[in-house]
């Protein structure tokens, strides 16, 4: 049985694949983190290799010893630590090249070798290339699986070599069934986590098991409020630490500015009266009462500003300016922020 959940479409298309043994040598699983790729390509792992009829039965041999990474012909290639420091390295050319040593011997103790390649948009130039003329030579009983969040950052020929399947974020509704169903997720818990996932189950089981997730989300949401209640120089000296933050790690930013980005969705479907399609579910106290601050236009021009901030980080613009427009952008108790901006450039001015 296929374990992933919620892709269909992208299963059936394998499945009749299997049955009609017209398999791709390559295929690029393309969708947002931890919406089911790895569990999907562990899965296509599975069925290539299952001795059942009913491919991937999850408990024949090679089934379990796929299922617990202990199956010689199924590899996961990915990022490595780099000793010096604790920053991630690219994936190599040695990577790759012992991939395709492997690739040249029979499979060892199953029926076909699978080579999972996750975070492919990873590769290093040199690894890309020689990943291209693995894939321009294809190899009986060899499948390789590339996982990426986004196929733009991966050079096109190797993307035109692979087989495209794309996984959607489920509906939310379909999470909370899937944790409330299948891992027995207490419905509150399983409503709030499907919310927060935005559609990636991987997430929501991650926050459901380690209690640290909500915690930082908890933490997060804390500072968010007090942003929005701080006045200019705060928000500044906040907008600088982002900025300092950002050159270390671009994703932490990016994940910051999704959070606001919930929020504020959330004011406005508090403010328009859709208050059961909001994503922070347990604060809807806090949200209906801020709710009452602010003008709808206003909330929607903040929006509009957390996209745009988002789009200038993707293209490289100066984190710290972008930031601080952000921070200017975002409206706060009446009237006190531009008091206090007012008094700030008249101290810089005078
Ligand atoms: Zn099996």
């Amino acid at each position: 049985m296929w374990q992933v959940v919620g892709q269909d479409r992208v299963v059936s298309l394998l499945q009749r694949s299997l049955e009609k043994e017209s398999l791709a040598h390559a295929y690029l699983l393309i969708g947002p983190p931890h919406v089911g790729k790895m569990t999907l390509a562990l899965n296509l792992a599975q069925a290539l290799n299952c001795e059942a009829a009913e491919r991937p039965c999850g408990e024949c041999v090679p089934c379990q010893k796929i299922a617990s990474a202990n199956h010689a012909d199924v590899q996961v290639i990915g990022l490595t630590q780099d000793e010096n420091s604790a920053e991630a390295k690219l994936i190599s050319t040695d990577q790759i090249k012992e991939m395709q040593h492997s690739t040249s011997l029979p499979p060892f103790e199953g029926k076909c070798k699978v080579f999972i390649i996750e975070d492919a948009e990873l590769l290093s130039i040199e690894a890309a290339n020689r990943m291209l003329k693995t894939l321009e030579e294809p190899t009986d009983k060899v499948v390789f699986i590339l996982l990426t969040m986004n196929d733009r950052h991966l050079p096109q020929t190797v993307v035109s070599r692979c087989q495209r399947l794309e996984l959607a974020p489920l509906a939310a509704t379909e999470v909370e069934a899937a944790l409330n169903s299948r891992w027995g997720i207490e419905p509150e818990k399983a409503k709030l986590l499907a919310r927060l996932s935005h559609g990636c189950l991987g997430w929501a089981l991650s926050a459901a098991f380690e209690d640290s997730l909500l915690q930082q989300r908890a933490e997060k949401l804390e500072r968010l409020l007090e942003i929005i209640k701080a006045d200019y120089e705060e928000r500044f000296a906040y907008a600088n630490q982002l900025a300092t933050q950002f050159t270390q790690n671009r994703g932490s930013v990016q994940e910051v500015l999704d959070w606001w980005l919930d929020w504020w969705r959330d004011l406005m479907l508090v403010k328009i009266g859709c208050r059961d399609i909001i994503t922070n579910v347990d604060r809807l106290d806090t949200l209906v009462e801020m709710a009452k601050g602010y003008r709808l236009a206003q909330i929607r021009e903040f929006i509009n500003s957390i996209q745009a901030a988002g789009k200038q980080l993707r293209q490289n613009a100066n984190p710290r300016l972008v930031l601080e427009v952000l921070m200017l952008d975002m409206p706060g108790k009446e009237g006190r922020g531009k008091q206090s901006l007012a008094t700030r450039l008249a101290v810089k001015n005078g």
